[in-house]
């Protein structure tokens, strides 16, 4: 588990748990909505950090997850946002 990747910016606070970033990533590697299968790990924590973001191993920085953060918890580096 990471907390951050090379390309990928978290901004926790404005993380809402809404979890698109789980499905579009389980989806996009899977076939399946799946957020146990999903590259992005969205953890409650507590009141004073609502939710913690990290990314698995695996997670190949391709962004997707980044498109589907309707909520901009998520940043690409050095990049525009698509969406
Ligand atoms: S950058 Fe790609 S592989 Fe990594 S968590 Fe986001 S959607 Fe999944």
């Amino acid at each position: 588990m990471r907390l951050m990747t090379d390309k990928i910016r978290v901004i926790p606070e404005a993380c809402s748990g809404f979890l698109m970033c789980h499905l579009a990533c389980s989806f996009a590697f899977t076939k399946s909505y799946n957020p146990a299968k999903s590259r992005i790990l969205i953890e409650e924590v507590d009141a004073t950090e609502p939710f913690r973001i990290s990314f698995t191993e695996e997670c190949n920085d391709c962004g997707l997850c980044v498109r589907y953060c309707f909520y901009e918890a998520l940043k690409m580096e050095g990049r525009k946002r698509i969406a």
